[in-house]
């Protein structure tokens, strides 16, 4: 027999009083009969989903409209009013279900959920909740700025992701006065936007010593439930793209420099964090589409060329109505996936401005909106929570194995040249986050740094991942360039996780090459997955394996060497 439901399905959980009844019923509740711990697991369950989904609508009203005080307000009154209760609700919960006798009775179902909530409980600090309401305040003020970015260029007010079609023009003075009409512009919040970062680096120390631990790295990779790598782990990964990646980076930029005759590169001349540049030949920049409804039909067409699984899936995304994807004024900048945990419906956010790196965006997050279909079978809203290493190996292998499908957004060579620098942007964004990574355990192993040091660190970690290049007269914004990676604000030491993917994407894509039958089920398989499984299973669910040596990373990056030369 079904039972009635927990929460009923119009629940309104904007406000505390309305959960807090609810709170109560499970914080309060007898839990003497057999499958009582099971019952309360899942109907916690059911009003974490409500909670959920109320804070991811109000998150996206809020980001699609950065300028409406209103919905800035809700989301903020929520933050505040909602968030705190939660988690001190949440840290009880978690002690009444451990604590309870009949705990290791639970069916090997619950090993890793109840393994997450001991953890929790341990770092768990009453006094840390105000902190992260600050923080995430400070964070909301971080966005807002960024998002309120405009310059008038080419006679128009155009925001920042509209700025990077000039950045990648062909004619280098073009991109020369792009990059330093974007940087002056950068360059007035930079002195806000350092100030909001070292009350954020203050906040965030004070809050791991709260918990017990030396430094918030420590506490992060507990925070974050990282079981299965260390610090160290990550160190390593560090050195390995410096041994492995780099040598291809610098080939790829002293090819590029001088097939277009010039006597180095200059900061207008490659983007550091996706390689993308000026066509060697001279080419206009690639145009995958014109508008949004023009990629979003052209990608159902190429998702089902692919399976009809994914090409089904996709189309359910466009009839859900659950896409925000042009840029406009006053939207967040970015793109993101959030899954709708009440309705099982996940929502894309980007801001596609009609350049390729939109259109590997969009491929991205649909990878995520994948992940959250195939798993959204599993009942409880824990199961479905898969850690973000994994989830960005969804997204990230998905745009290495739409690759042969490009042909549809193309003419002539166009796909391949596509193909190439989508490939030599692998090769530039694994050291950039190799940098993000060393820049966060530099700044949170140091918290009592100066901005001069920070400065001088940064610039250090970027001589080692970065390009050569000449910085002569223009570095006024360059020790602080790593204001523009969003993350370092509101996602704190969330960025080794696209490393460690892109290590598990490039295993995917290997199969792929091979058999991409093959591929697609070892995706399908892992991604119904959810997590119910650690990482290193559901690495081994698709075939692939979880590393960080220099012996790992050499055959994957060598693969990518091959592909380039194929497609040459
Ligand atoms: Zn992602």
């Amino acid at each position: 027999m079904e039972s009635e439901k927990f929460v009923p399905e119009d629940f309104d959980a904007s406000e505390w009083g309305n959960i807090e009844p609810y709170v109560n019923d499970l914080l309060n509740r007898s839990l003497s009969c057999t499958g009582c711990l099971e019952g309360l697991i899942a109907d916690a369950s059911s009003l974490a989903e409500h909670i959920s989904e109320t804070g991811a609508l109000l998150y996206i009203g809020m980001t699609c409209d950065t300028e409406n005080d209103e919905k800035r307000d809700s989301f903020l009154d929520f933050v505040e009013n909602v968030r705190p209760k939660l988690s001190e609700f949440s840290d009880s919960l978690n002690r009444r279900i451990v604590e309870h006798t009949s705990i290791d009775d639970m069916s090997p179902r619950y090993d890793l959920m109840i393994k997450g909530m001991r953890n929790d409980i341990e770092i768990f600090r009453k006094e840390n909740i105000p902190l992260g309401v600050e923080q995430t305040k400070l964070v909301t003020e971080a966005q807002a700025i960024n998002g309120a970015m405009t310059v008038n260029f080419d006679g128009e007010e155009r925001t920042m992701p509209q700025m990077r079609g000039y950045m990648e023009s062909n004619e280098r003075a073009v991109r020369e006065e792009a990059w330093k009409s974007v940087t002056e512009r950068r360059v007035v919040d930079s002195e806000r936007l350092s100030e909001i970062f070292d009350e954020l680096i203050s906040i965030r120390h004070k809050m791991a010593r709260n918990a017990g631990f030396e430094s918030y790295t420590d506490y992060m990779f507990r925070a974050m439930h990282r079981f299965d790598y260390s610090k160290e782990d990550c160190i390593e990964f560090h050195d390995s793209i410096e041994k492995v990646c780099m040598p291809l980076l610098h080939q790829i930029n002293s090819a590029r420099v001088s097939s277009l005759g010039l006597d180095g590169l200059r900061p207008w001349d490659v983007n550091e964090k996706t390689g993308v540049g000026p066509d060697t030949e001279g080419k206009p920049p690639l145009r995958p589409f014109e508008n949004v409804e023009e990629m979003v039909s052209k990608l159902s067409v190429m998702f089902h060329e692919m399976s009809d699984v994914l090409g089904s899936m996709f189309d359910k995304l466009v009839e859900m109505d659950t896409l925000d994807l042009d840029t406009r004024k006053g939207k967040a900048p970015g793109g993101y996936q959030y899954y709708l945990e009440k309705s099982r419906v996940p929502f894309i956010f980007m801001n596609a401005a009609g350049l390729q790196g939109d259109l590997e965006t969009m491929i991205h997050e649909a990878g995520h909106a994948f992940h959250s279909l195939y798993c959204g079978h599993l009942e409880l809203i824990d199961e479905r929570n898969y850690p973000i290493e994994f989830a960005e190996v969804a997204s990230m292998s998905m745009e290495l194995l739409t690759q042969p499908g490009w042909d549809i957004f193309y003419e002539g060579g166009d796909a391949n040249r596509a193909r190439r620098a989508h490939l030599e942007g692998v090769i530039f964004l694994l050291p950039w986050i190799a940098t993000i990574d060393s820049f966060q355990h530099w700044v949170y192993s140091n918290p009592e740094h100066t901005r001069d040091e920070r400065e001088a660190a940064w610039i250090e970690i970027r001589r080692r991942f970065g390009s050569e290049m000449n910085w002569d007269g223009i570095d006024g914004f360059r020790g602080v360039s790593w204001q523009v990676q969003g993350h370092l604000y509101g996602a704190p030491f969330y960025y080794i996780e696209y490393g460690i993917a892109q290590l598990g994407s490039l295993q995917l894509w290997q199969t792929h090459r091979k058999d991409r039958g093959e591929a697609l089920d070892d995706y399908a398989k892992a991604m119904s997955l959810g997590n119910t499984k650690t990482l290193p299973e559901l690495f081994s669910a698709a075939n692939l394996r979880l590393g960080f040596s220099e012996e790992h990373l050499e055959p994957l990056i060598g693969e990518i060497g091959v592909a380039m030369k194929e497609l040459a």
